[in-house]
């Protein structure tokens, strides 16, 4: 069974519509899909309605991603299997999206002042009626002002620290574990080794998203090697916490795919242990 736990559409910063991500995970035989795009769960219902039209095997997770900010790092939370009627849970993203609207105003000020004119206003075209996040600012220095990368221009100008970064007042990290739980969902910490951060704090973090109440740990994702799998593996284990695996699929591309990213463990509890997945179920007995 393929499971796939973090993916993204265009009501973020991912590239392919909602239903064009359905008919992703069909072609890349992915069997149970969440979709976690950033602090939003408008995509869902266009997702939920290609599914049942032209895939109905998958088992879609409705999910989301959230920021938060602990010390000086923004940390993403993950909801999975979450209820999005819930008013608290939408109340929550409602003001998470006013404080991209004005982080967003204040990057493209910053970046007026290294010469780069008129960035929010492209922004904007690229985000569309999706949340507007760093990653359209940086298409945007791509594709009008000669910036090589993606990577780059997060290295130069929106990266932490640099000279177009912004402070926003995301909520914290237990905040958005209760969130999540109240609104019925499992609180996942997504991908812990990307946040650039030296090993004792990365111990520090796990350790205090779980005395949150948080329920589970990314363990694969892409950018891993075998060590710093092994490493991961082994504070999400003494933490007790759950294991979760997710490819973060933005846009297909050399690095990035659809399902790519499986748990194989065999010491973990996998996040997903007790959801009924109607799908090959005697399968889930098997490592997967
Ligand atoms: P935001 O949530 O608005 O802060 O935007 C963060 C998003 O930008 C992440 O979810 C990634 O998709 C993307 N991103 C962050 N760092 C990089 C990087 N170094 N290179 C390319 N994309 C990045
Ligand atoms: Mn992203
Ligand atoms: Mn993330
Ligand atoms: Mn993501």
């Amino acid at each position: 069974m393929k499971i796939d736990l973090h993916s993204h559409t265009t009501f973020s910063d991912g590239r392919l519509t909602p239903a064009e991500l359905i008919q992703r995970a069909q072609t890349m035989q992915v069997d149970v899909l969440a979709i976690t795009d950033h602090d939003t769960i408008y995509g869902l219902a266009d997702a939920h309605a290609e599914a049942s039209k032209h895939y109905p095997a998958l088992t879609l997770i409705d999910g989301v991603e959230i920021s938060t900010r602990w010390h000086s790092f923004e940390i993403h939370i993950v909801g999975l299997n979450i209820d999005t009627a819930d008013p608290v849970l939408q109340r929550f993203l409602a003001e998470q999206q006013q404080k991209r609207e004005e982080r967003a105003v204040k990057i493209a000020d910053k970046l007026a002042k290294c010469g780069f004119v008129g960035t929010l206003e492209r922004a904007r075209r690229y985000a569309g009626v999706g949340q507007i996040t760093r990653a359209h600012f940086a298409r945007v220095l791509v594709d009008n002002f000669q910036v090589p990368t993606l990577e780059k221009a997060f290295k130069l100008y929106l990266g932490k620290g640099k000279r177009a970064a912004v402070k926003a007042e995301w909520p914290d990290i237990a905040a958005a574990v209760k969130v999540i739980q109240q609104a019925g969902g499992r609180a996942v910490l997504a991908h812990p080794i990307h946040y650039d951060m030296s090993t004792k704090w990365l111990r520090r973090l796990i350790g205090e998203f779980s005395a949150s109440g948080g329920d589970a740990a990314e363990v694969v994702f892409p950018g891993m090697n075998a060590d710093k799998q092994a490493f991961l593996q082994s504070i999400v284990a003494e933490h007790e916490l759950l294991a979760s695996a997710g490819s973060d699929f933005h846009f297909p591309g050399r690095w990035t795919e659809l399902g790519r990213c499986q748990l194989k463990s065999d010491t973990l509890t996998p996040v997903w242990h007790d959801w009924h997945l109607s799908v090959r179920q005697s399968s889930l007995k098997d490592p997967v």
